[in-house]
């Protein structure tokens, strides 16, 4: 089971930043590269599942 999966973008330098990423730091909603304390949420890339046929 996945537990999150949410990624959230810098609105500063446009970093990608994992919300795992954020735990591993304390859990602050803050940039993990400038430290720009607004970020959006973003969706992580999801692999489509096209079928041709
Ligand atoms: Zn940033």
């Amino acid at each position: 089971m996945e537990k999150s999966g949410i990624v959230y973008e810098c609105m500063r330098c446009g970093s990608r930043v994992p919300s795992e990423e954020l735990e591993l730091r304390g859990g602050e909603t803050k940039c993990i590269i400038c430290g720009y304390r607004i970020l959006k949420k973003v969706k992580p890339p999801v692999v489509k599942r096209v079928q041709s046929r």
